[in-house]
């Protein structure tokens, strides 16, 4: 049996926490499509033209840690722009979603693209500025040198070029439970994900 959820928003809204708390609440199987971007695009600054890092995507290129730095997050929102970049990791997401015993894919165009019938759709969101303030403290943490009005800068740019460019933008489908989590705990906002999806989701 199948059940898809598809979560999208923009950076640090907390849709990966959701995610993968939903997907080991309900014995999901979680896709980060994030990081078929990252990767994508971490080869582009290795010097590999996108088209062709897309379309040879190994599963070595995940394992990879600076995938998670704002230099990949970058170059990731610039691929992601380019059609034949998104049509080589359309397959692969799509058979992901249709995996036997439950998925759960996050992103940007998981709701208007890739699952478009998906049985539950949760846009997951927060104010720049709050997103802005829980990346700054995830650096500086880490021991990063930074300042808070870079990080929104950078936060806000990204959001901009992902909802701007013309094929499959950001944007909340139609059908999508929107979870503003500006003001809430990550634990209640998981919390809310859960019963909207346990609204829907009957187990056989
Ligand atoms: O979610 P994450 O921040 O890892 O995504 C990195 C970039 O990959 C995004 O800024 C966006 O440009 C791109 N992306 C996308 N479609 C998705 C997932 C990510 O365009 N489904």
């Amino acid at each position: 049996m199948s059940f898809t959820i598809a979560i999208d928003g923009p950076a640090a809204a907390g849709k990966g926490t959701i995610s993968k708390a939903v997907a080991a609440e309900f014995g999901f199987a979680h896709l980060d499509t994030g990081l078929l971007y990252r990767a994508v695009g971490a080869k582009v600054l290795a010097g590999t033209e996108a088209v062709q890092a897309a379309q040879n995507l190994q599963s070595e290129d995940f394992g990879d840690a600076d995938l998670r730095t704002t230099k990949v997050a970058e170059a990731a929102s610039k691929v992601a722009a380019i059609p034949a970049v998104r049509s080589a990791l359309l397959d692969f997401q799509i058979e992901f979603a249709a995996r036997d015993g439950g998925a759960v894919l996050d992103g940007r165009d998981i709701g208007t693209v890739i699952c478009p019938n998906a049985d539950v759709k949760l846009f997951v969101t927060a104010s720049a500025e709050v997103r802005a303030d829980r990346r700054f403290k995830e650096l500086t943490a880490k021991g990063d040198q930074t300042d808070f009005q870079k990080v929104l800068a950078a936060v806000i740019a990204r959001d901009e070029r992902d909802a701007a460019r013309d094929v499959a933008p950001m944007v909340a489908a139609a059908d999508a439970i929107t979870l503003d989590t500006s003001d809430m705990s990550i634990e209640n906002a998981v919390a809310q994900a859960i019963s909207a999806i346990r609204a829907k989701y009957i187990p056989s």
